[in-house]
């Protein structure tokens, strides 16, 4: 395995890293934290450099990468480095699943956004009453006269505020053991919001929402009807994966915030750094992203060999794993900074808050260890 990047895609990172620099990026997500706004300024900067595009096979608009997920993680990376929430950006690498699964009239309306960065669709499966037990949900769907109408209760679905379309996983008012998925326009009548409050991650809206017999056509339907439990399923591990890119590029920011304070605070005559609870600290966190950045390479690297799909073990232990350890890495970059990581304005604080939701969202830890303990024991059966 040889993790080093190519010519082509140096050229992409210092792209983004350009970018990054070209302003004081931070002040921006601060107001959008502060205001729960969606930073639409940043991503649409992002999506000018093909950011939406990495992932996109080349017949629809993508850029033809020889390792489109390596290329991503890189990207990530270089994202974190800068404090930027690129938890945000979750649904543009996504558009690739929309082509896979979509009616070509649900391509369209999704690839119209194409490079502007403005949020079009999520999948929304969890419910009041089924969240880690994906198939204890129960909104349905009934056919009547022609149409199909759909019936429930969907909850801590994001970008539900911002988004056009929500791909909506309901059984059959018929028979539960089938679940399908549609492809809802949320202008449409009977649906309503009720947004929800956040620890973190709060520049991207999380509500509840309601479907009241909400008429739907038999071209709504996303993908097979019967087989939205499998789709839901096969694109689980890319976004798992996807988290702990996510929250690794992040903590980078924060142990690099820590170390650059530990060297220039100085406490009893001498720099912080020097004392050896603190160097503990910074040598655990480097030791911790070390490894987020080899698992995550890898997996990444693995995908690409395998025409982009991720394997479910792999993509369970970077989930648990990058989810718990960029977290501890924040949560001690903060205990180095002292006083001013959690009564000031600094972007640890924000960073702290999202890094703790992401052990919750996208699955669980536990629900992780289940599934990588599976796939791990499997390997050892005769
Ligand atoms: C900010 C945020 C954004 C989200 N965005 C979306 C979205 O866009 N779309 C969407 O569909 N969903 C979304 N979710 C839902 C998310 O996937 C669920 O919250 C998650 O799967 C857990 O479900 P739950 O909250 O109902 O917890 P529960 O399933 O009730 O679990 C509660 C606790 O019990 C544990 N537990 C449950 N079952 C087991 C078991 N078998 N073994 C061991 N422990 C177990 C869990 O790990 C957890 O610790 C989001 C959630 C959050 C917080």
């Amino acid at each position: 395995m040889d993790f080093r990047l190519s010519e082509e895609q140096e050229l992409i990172v210092d792209s983004y890293r350009a970018y990054m620099e070209s302003e004081n990026w931070e002040a921006y997500f601060h107001e959008c934290d502060e205001r729960h706004e969606y930073p639409l300024r940043w991503v649409a900067g992002l999506c000018e450099l093909g950011f939406d595009q990495i992932m996109l096979p080349e017949s629809h608009g993508g850029l033809g990468l020889e390792q489109p997920c390596v290329t991503l993680m890189a990207v990530y990376e270089v994202l974190g480095r800068y404090g930027a929430p690129t938890y945000v950006l979750y649904q543009l690498p996504g558009f690739e699943t929309v082509i896979r699964e979509g009616a070509p009239a649900q391509i369209e309306a999704v690839m119209s956004t194409l490079g502007t960065g403005e949020q079009i669709w999520n999948s929304a499966c969890t419910e009041p009453g089924a969240g880690s037990d994906v198939g204890a949900l129960a909104t349905t769907y009934r056919r009547e006269n022609g149409k199909v109408y759909l019936n429930g209760t969907k909850t801590f679905i994001t970008s539900s505020a911002g988004v056009r379309y929500l791909v909506v996983m309901a059984k059959s008012a018929e028979d539960d053991t089938v679940f399908s998925e549609f492809f809802v326009d949320m202008e449409k009548p009977g649906i309503t919001l009720s947004p929800l409050p956040k620890l973190g991650l709060r520049m991207d809206s999380c509500c509840e929402v309601y479907f009241d017999n909400v008429e739907l056509d038999e071209a709504d339907f996303f993908g097979t009807e019967g087989n939205g439990f499998n789709r839901g399923v096969s694109d689980f591990n890319f976004e798992r994966w996807l988290v702990g890119a996510c929250d690794y590029g992040t903590a980078i920011s924060a142990f690099e915030d820590a170390v650059a304070h530990a060297n220039a605070r100085t406490a009893f005559g001498r720099p912080i750094g020097r004392f050896q609870l603190n160097q503990l600290k910074i040598a655990e966190m480097q030791i911790a992203l070390t490894n987020m950045r080899n698992m995550l390479y890898e997996a990444a690297w693995k995908a690409d060999q395998a025409d982009g799909t991720f394997d479910p073990t792999a993509a369970a232990m970077c989930k648990y794993y990058c989810a718990n350890a960029a977290f501890q890495v924040t949560d001690d970059a903060m205990q180095v900074m002292g006083g001013i990581a959690v009564a000031s304005e600094h972007r640890i604080n924000r960073i702290w808050r999202d890094l703790r939701v992401d052990r919750i969202s996208g699955g669980t830890d536990e629900m992780m260890i289940l599934t990588a303990s599976k796939g791990v024991s499997r390997g050892y059966r005769s």
